[in-house]
């Protein structure tokens, strides 16, 4: 079997295969063809690749010519045949255009990032890979931004108190962030609604703040779940308290399929100290602050706000290793021995991911949202 892997668009630093992973995947008895120029900006040229056994050839032969075409971000659907099969990370919740575009094209979707959070699963998991890098740069980021030292130091010339570090959401982002601050010499405080992560918080050394009776999220596979307004008041008091304190806040609180929590809002932001940096990995979604803008860093009063979720992006190498890894992985769920594809919709990770397919949306998640959306 012949798989495809597209330049992604120009805002996009990594790229879904790096060359040792088509080493990997040749001995599975997949040939890979890559766009030119595909990997330049994660600095895998297409000489690494060519050593590496791939073909290198322009975009519209590597579309003409695959049959599976792998790419993080949604190509522009005019330009893909009909039949061809797309693997990437699409947010099909969010992006219920590129699933109807897919569906009248008759294209095959299959969007990793929905993959379901099991055991089983978790070689293929991108959300995690990237959301793992995205917890590490996010407290890189805060540390270059902060005008203090994180760590406590008694020098000659005084003493230096340690940075308080406040991390809302303790998934995989915000578990990394916690390590990675506790590494910097900071003091950490975690709020989440789930209390399962509390003991995951204690052993990476931080302190957990707990807001009694959150809504049990047991059925919505490990997932947040909306919470009631009642809690919501009673952990909007919890949360200003320790703002309030915080040298650096790191928000990465998401429910999927929909708008952010605003946790921080303007009256905190303007009681915290001058100086004082936060981190918004939810900024994509509406961003956990009221005050957060996409893409984009705000000083209000004394406060930077830093709105990215596509940190990952910024380590392009090591973000593509892991992904690469994951896409590959997943290419060895949805081939045979031999490198033909087979596709057994009776396997939940393949049902989980596989959006579109001969026409129709076949994910029941993405077809319940579409439905309740129209
Ligand atoms: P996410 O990016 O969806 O959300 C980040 C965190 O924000 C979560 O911990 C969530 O509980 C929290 N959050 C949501 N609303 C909040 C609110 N109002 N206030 C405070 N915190 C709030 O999470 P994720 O990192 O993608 O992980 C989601 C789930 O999947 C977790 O249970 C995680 O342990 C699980 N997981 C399982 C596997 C696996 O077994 N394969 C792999 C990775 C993650």
């Amino acid at each position: 079997m012949k798989i495809g892997v597209l330049k992604e668009p120009a805002f996009e630093s990594r790229v879904s295969i790096l060359p040792e992973t088509v080493t990997a995947l040749q001995k599975k008895g997949i040939e890979t063809i890559i766009e030119s120029g595909a990997g330049d900006k994660a600095f895998a040229f297409d000489i690494a690749y060519e050593h590496a056994g791939a073909k290198i050839l322009s975009r519209n032969e590597v579309i003409d010519q695959c049959e599976l075409l792998i790419c993080m971000h949604a190509p522009s659907i005019e330009e893909i045949p009909e039949g061809k099969a797309l693997i990437g990370i699409y947010q099909p919740l969010y992006n219920t255009g590129l699933v109807q575009q897919s569906v009248n094209k008759n294209i095959s979707l299959f969007s990793l990032d929905m993959l379901p959070r099991t055991t089983r699963a978790q070689s293929m998991d991108v959300l995690s890979s990237q959301a793992n890098i995205a917890g590490y740069k996010a407290v890189v980021l805060a540390a270059t931004t902060y005008g203090r030292y994180f760590p406590m130091l008694m020098t000659a010339a005084g003493s230096i108190a340690p940075a308080k570090v406040l991390i809302l959401g303790a998934g995989v982002a915000g578990l990394q962030a916690i390590a990675t601050a506790r590494r910097l010499g900071a003091v950490v405080e975690v709020f989440d609604t789930r209390p399962a992560v509390k003991e995951e918080v204690m052993s990476l050394g931080a302190k957990f703040v707990e807001v009694e009776g959150a809504a049990d999220a047991s059925k919505a596979g490990g997932y947040a779940v909306q919470q009631s307004d009642e809690y919501q008041q009673r952990q909007k008091q919890r949360i200003s308290d320790s703002v309030v304190k915080a040298d650096i806040v790191i928000t990465t609180a998401q429910i999927p399929g929909m708008k952010a929590p605003i946790l921080v809002t303007r009256e905190m932001i303007e009681a915290m100290k001058k100086g004082s940096v936060i981190i918004d990995l939810a900024a994509s979604t509406g961003g956990n602050t009221e005050l957060t803008k996409n893409n984009e860093q705000v000083d209000h009063g004394g406060v930077t706000i830093i709105g990215n979720s596509g940190l990952s992006a910024t380590m392009p190498i090591d973000a593509s290793k892991l992904y690469g890894k994951n896409v590959a992985n997943f290419l060895a769920l949805i081939t045979t021995k031999e490198g033909t594809l087979n596709l057994n919709f009776e396997d939940d990770l393949v049902k989980g991911c596989c959006i579109t397919h001969k026409g129709a949306v076949i994910n029941e998640r993405v077809s319940n949202h579409m439905n309740q959306t129209v």
